[in-house]
């Protein structure tokens, strides 16, 4: 709207961390664009979730902003344990034997020159595989298995091992990351410590959940499945509030299985960190457009992750590649945009969510110059005939026909919000709802400005209430076309079924003049 230009229809989601815990600098993220904070479960203590989380909910309140907040699962995610002094470098050609022992502080041999690394996976020797790949750091170090010992054959006492060879060198640190592209891990979606995680997110009323390395649809299942038993055996926990799940997709399996995971998630992230690891990074770009496709189709959110702006973890000033991916995954139809360790880690979070806010907004522009008479109606809803879904693009189309500033709908639970936000109008989408979790987690959706305001007893009512709130904030000037959908009765989940053309001012017009004088 054009007295608030911060606003972006593309939501921004910063990840919290050491360079952004502190109130007055979430607020100042928050000021500068970013709609979505992550807690993200692979790094930290409870203590440090708990800190981030308030932080996060001040942060909110003191900018008077639906903030939606989720935390990140870490998954079946492979570590290296710990290394001699936290730090080794591995060199082409080096002979590295990679055990499961648990307490085990890797280290290069001074005589033999054998490395000896841990790993946190238990079942590596058996699953691993003579002449598959092991990367380790994001794959910045690449070893391919030559040999395997057995327990049987082992004389050192060392346990059964892998034995690598190393085709690209690098320093390995303490709890670095392994990838395995070419072996079937059998580890479960949900570990002991996700879970621990999961109930945590529940009890502390997070607003989304993101699962890591999910494989197929059944995975989100055993999720849903653990939030369902885990709320009805603590008391004081509504059943009907189930924590939404991001499905993170990083792994080849979730390719071949994107239309169920799409189905069974409530949103989707294209997770470029491992999924460039874990496959031809050379196919991502690709890939990236199909899965943001399929997240539409199904009625899905969908969040653009990782080396979004990664040189500005240590630099003030993007590279043009960087903030050419961003635009892109804009006009590819993504709802948000993330950013990890350069709000987490990074030197210059502010500056980072100030390229992509200034990024969105001339993306935004141009789409709505060159792409502003095209609806894109999520497919399977259309097919499917859903009442919401019809509303949502009839909505679109008065809209763009009166050249509409904006639209409103009373979206309870935000179903509304989701499907008319699916259209990819080119205006803003103010979503109202009497429930803070729901406006919270339409802090994802594109284009949605979520706004709480108390259930009106009427039509009538909500209409001067929706005026009132337009003249408060000035969004748009009094006499302009808005378009406002609701149900009936009001606020009811599920039965938006009304539409109306509203000339801002209209009802509220002798409040109007008043101010104006
Ligand atoms: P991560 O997930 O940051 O938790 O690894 C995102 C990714 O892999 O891209
Ligand atoms: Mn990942």
């Amino acid at each position: 709207m054009p007295t608030e230009r911060h606003e972006t229809l593309t939501k921004i989601v910063a990840t919290v961390g050491p360079a952004c815990n502190r109130v007055d600098t979430l607020v100042k993220l928050i000021e500068g664009g970013v709609r979505v904070l992550r807690i993200n479960f692979s790094h930290g203590s409870f203590e440090d979730f708990e800190n981030s989380l308030r932080v996060a909910r001040q942060a909110a309140d003191r900018t008077n902003t639906a903030i939606g907040v989720f935390g990140d699962l870490s998954g079946p995610k492979i570590r290296v344990t710990t290394v001699d002094n936290n730090e080794l470098e591995l060199h082409v050609g080096d002979h590295v034997e990679i055990n499961s022992r648990e307490g085990f502080v890797g280290r290069r041999d001074g005589q033999t020159g054998v490395v000896t690394l841990a790993c946190t996976y238990d079942r590596l020797v058996d699953e691993v595989e003579i002449g598959h790949r092991l990367l380790i750091n994001d794959g910045a170090i690449r070893m391919l298995v030559t040999n395997k010992v057995a327990d049987n054959e082992d004389q050192l006492g060392l346990g059964p091992r892998l034995i690598c060879n190393v085709l690209v060198g690098g320093p390995v640190s303490n709890k670095k990351g392994i990838n395995l592209p070419d072996t079937h891990i059998s580890a479960p979606a949900l570990t002991d410590w996700d879970e621990e995680c999961a109930a945590w997110a529940v009890e502390n009323e997070l607003d989304y959940l993101a699962m890591s390395f999910v494989r197929r649809a059944a995975d989100l299942e055993r999720l849903h499945g653990f939030l369902e038993s885990f709320g009805r055996s603590r008391s004081g926990i509504r059943s009907h509030t189930r924590l939404p799940i991001i499905a993170k997709i990083e792994k080849p399996q979730a390719i071949d299985e994107l239309e169920g995971i799409c189905d069974k998630a409530d949103a989707i992230m294209v997770a470029r960190g491992d999924l460039g690891v874990e496959m031809d990074l050379a196919e991502v770009p690709v890939i990236q457009k199909r899965i943001i496709r399929c997240a539409h189709d199904h009625s899905k959110p969908v969040i653009v992750a990782t080396q979004m702006l990664q040189s500005m973890i240590d630099e003030p000033v993007p590279t043009r590649a960087e903030v050419s991916d961003c635009a892109n995954a804009i006009l590819d139809g993504a709802d948000a945009v993330m950013l990890s360790g350069e709000t987490a880690v990074g030197r210059y979070p502010d500056e980072a969510v100030s390229v992509l806010t200034r990024t969105a907004r001339f993306t935004e522009d141009h789409r709505a110059q060159v792409m502003g008479q095209q609806t894109r109606p999520p497919r399977l809803a259309q097919e499917s005939r859903y009442r919401t879904a019809a509303i949502a693009h009839g909505v679109s189309t008065i809209a763009k026909d009166l050249g509409a500033h904006c639209v409103v709908t009373w979206s309870e639970l935000g179903g509304s919000a989701r499907y008319l936000s699916q259209n990819r109008l080119t205006i803003p989408i103010v979503a109202v709802s009497s429930n803070q979790t729901a406006l919270r987690q339409m802090a994802l959706h594109y284009g949605v400005v979520p706004v709480w305001m108390p259930r009106p007893a009427s039509p009538e009512a909500f209409l001067q209430a929706v005026d009132q709130l337009f003249l408060d904030r000035q969004w748009v000037a009094p006499g302009d076309p808005i378009v406002i959908c609701r149900g009936d009765p009001i606020g009811t989940p599920g039965v938006t079924n009304q539409i109306r053309i509203h000339y801002v001012g209209d009802v509220c017009r002798v409040t109007w003049r008043v101010k104006g004088e």
